[in-house]
């Protein structure tokens, strides 16, 4: 490949797709964590996801990666093409973050219409808490084409904790947590706030036996960036945005900053 096509196809990643909730939340919460750590109750507090795609919607994005002959696959079978350096087109990989309920009653029917397989990354201290998913749910899908990975144990911001231990309690102790509740391993891990982290963080993502990691921000060169795989956050965006999102060149584009010029040349041409 020469000249512009190589230097295109130079950006490509493959669409990793990061969703949260599915259907409007009534608001946004601020829901208190309580845990045990170093022999003292700490309370951490997570809000809630205000990022939301509607079921209608949804359903939508799956027909059209259907329709358009994309290869849906999962994690397990991503981290497997890029490890035998196989061609990565058209691969498209869904994921959601936190755990919420609706991923159970408004998103699984509709990836188990289309056969789509998904990532969950479930907060492990969140389980069966109101509005998130119970283990019966998070057992029956992971049953069903749907793995769980882990979301640390309080959703904090990794690349502020500076005591190592927290961060083996966020990482390696909330992995088994989920472990013996899904009676399965857990192989992916995914950031909290798809946030900064550094060398110390991926050294005990790798030591807690984790196989890869999502990220939002970097990860554009195979096979490097196993533990900070680019995510791309999809909320309600038009079919035209959405076609760029899966494209594969939306981390160069909105990098580059042309997303309005290429949304509206995309407008006209189609
Ligand atoms: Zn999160």
């Amino acid at each position: 490949m020469t000249g512009i096509s190589s230097l295109i196809s130079d950006k490509y990643v493959v669409p990793i797709l990061n969703y949260h909730r599915i259907g409007k939340p009534e608001r946004v919460d601020t829901i208190p964590i309580e845990f045990e750590f170093k022999g003292k109750t700490q309370v951490f507090y997570y809000l809630t996801a205000s990022s939301y795609l509607t079921q209608w919607d949804f359903e939508k994005q799956m027909k059209f990666l259907r329709k358009h002959s994309y290869d849906v696959v999962s994690l397990h079978e991503l981290l497997k093409l890029i490890n035998n350096n196989e061609n990565l087109k058209k691969k498209v990989v869904i994921t959601f973050d936190d755990g919420y309920e609706d991923n159970y009653t408004k998103a699984f029917p509709i990836m188990k219409k289309y056969d789509i397989p998904a990532s969950i990354f479930m907060v492990a201290s969140l389980v069966g808490r109101k509005d998130f998913l119970s283990w019966d749910q998070l057992r029956e899908m992971s049953e069903n084409n749907i793995d769980i990975g882990g979301h640390t144990m309080t959703h904090a911001k990794l690349s502020e904790i500076k005591d190592e231990q927290r961060l083996r309690y966020e990482l390696y102790d909330s992995k088994k947590v989920l472990e013996k509740g899904l009676k399965k391993n857990v192989d992916f891990f995914a950031y909290p706030f798809n946030s900064e982290f550094d060398d110390k963080i991926i050294k005990i993502i790798k030591d807690s036996g984790y196989k890869a990691a999502c990220d939002g921000n970097i990860g554009n060169k195979y096979p490097d960036s196993i533990y900070t795989l680019r995510r791309t956050g999809v909320g309600i965006v038009s079919k035209n945005l959405f076609r760029i999102k899966v494209s594969g060149y939306w981390p160069w584009i909105e990098r580059m900053k042309i997303v309005r010029f290429t949304t509206s040349l995309v407008n006209k041409l189609l």
